[in-house]
């Protein structure tokens, strides 16, 4: 049996035929073998995702490594293409801001999660464009594809664990609000929101996140499942509250909220319940976090202009702006998470005085023991979004 069984994963086989030889001739495909049982068989192309049964003799697998030939293929019709300028394999993240004249279009150098990444000069602006390859067996499958990609499977029981296939449902965008796998129209909202805090964060607080924005997706229809506010305002609180542990207490007649956190929770995934989305959203929790305090406890609204400003440079924000306490905490909370020397059981405490006179105290007690090797939490996430 697979480890990854009904974590959403799929393999494909191709029986030998017109498919089976335009592939095999540009790309090299594993023959299966025969010793497999005739239980485990399955025919044409199969998206198995029950029984993961993997392979048949007379056909191949085809692995996701296809994306490194399907890469080559769009950049061969880029670069004789009239109506683009391609301008060749470009590193997206080293200049993310840059402005393309029209027509102009770029290749990220690596496949970004189970997608190829181009940048373009469209008419409006400079834009980024996820694109992403999936196989659906019409006759075999409802709604269901798999794409190419998610290098990070791990499954030891697979000879070839490129040859795991993340399935994935084909979304045609917003529906009615009863539909549990559609976002409503303001949760879809709340969704564009996070998703833009992030971009804020990182564009003109110019602190790096890893979170993924398919985690938010999960994230809200979790929260969704359950809802029955009125405004989506105390939807956004739900969503910052799922980060953290809540206390109130009152110290020197001082009303002081304290919200922990012990960061890399896991959400399961509400199309594949066995699939663990982890969350990697600990700038970004701390971000939503001061913006949901001091719009609940201060009258001043001037730091929000600021952030939004296009402009805006970290050493814009001097000392005493209001702002400023928001980019030294999501500065103090990206440090600390990148110290590999802190123990487990280290604490980050940061506390903001409110208007109000309330107080909000952010707590990141450290779960990890720093010998583990920090990479392996960064790894596994992907944004097939
Ligand atoms: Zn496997
Ligand atoms: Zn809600």
């Amino acid at each position: 049996m697979c480890e990854v069984t009904g974590q959403g994963y799929g393999f494909i086989n191709i029986k030998h035929g017109e498919l089976y030889k335009m592939l095999a001739s540009t790309y090299s495909l594993t023959e299966n073998q025969s010793w497999v049982s005739e239980s485990n068989r399955v025919s044409q192309i199969s998206l198995s995702h029950k029984t993961l049964s993997q392979s048949q003799p007379g056909s191949s697998t085809l692995t996701t490594e296809i994306l490194t030939a399907v890469c080559r293929a769009i950049e061969s019709y880029l670069s004789q293409s009239e109506k683009y300028e391609y301008i060749g394999e470009k590193d997206h993240n080293e200049n993310p801001m840059s402005s393309y004249p029209l027509g102009t279009i770029s290749l990220h150098w690596s496949s970004h999660g189970t997608s190829v990444w181009l940048r373009i000069g469209a008419p409006i602006c400079t834009t980024d464009i996820d694109l992403s390859f999936a196989v659906e067996n019409m006759s075999l499958t409802h709604r269901r594809c798999v794409m190419v990609g998610e290098k990070g499977v791990t499954c030891f029981v697979c000879i070839d664990r490129a040859a795991h296939w993340t399935e994935s449902l084909i979304h045609q965008g917003l529906q009615d609000d009863t539909n549990t796998r559609t976002l409503s129209t303001n949760h879809h909202h709340l969704f564009l929101t996070l998703k833009y805090i992030k971009h804020l964060i990182e564009t003109n607080l110019k602190i790096k996140t890893i979170s993924s924005s398919y985690s938010y997706k999960m994230l809200l229809h979790q929260h969704q499942r359950g809802c029955q506010n009125e405004n989506v305002g105390q939807c956004f609180e739900d969503i910052v509250n799922r980060f953290y542990t809540y206390e109130k207490q009152n110290i020197d007649t001082i009303e002081t909220n304290t919200y922990t956190t012990h960061w890399l929770k896991e959400i399961p995934d509400i199309n594949y319940p066995k699939r663990m989305i982890k969350l990697y959203n600990f700038v970004d929790c701390a971000a939503l976090l001061w913006i949901m305090q001091h719009v609940k406890h201060t009258t001043e609204t001037s730091w929000w202009n600021m952030l939004l400003n296009e402009d805006l440079k970290p050493e814009d924000i001097k000392e005493g702006h209001m702002l400023y306490s928001l980019l030294d905490i999501l500065q103090q909370v990206d440090a600390f998470g990148d110290n590999i020397v802190l123990k487990k059981g280290s604490v980050l405490d940061v506390e903001w005085l409110h208007e109000d006179n309330t107080k909000t105290i952010y707590r990141w007690i450290k779960n990890w023991d720093s010998d583990l090797d920090s990479d392996s939490l960064y790894t596994q996430d992907s944004d097939y979004e």
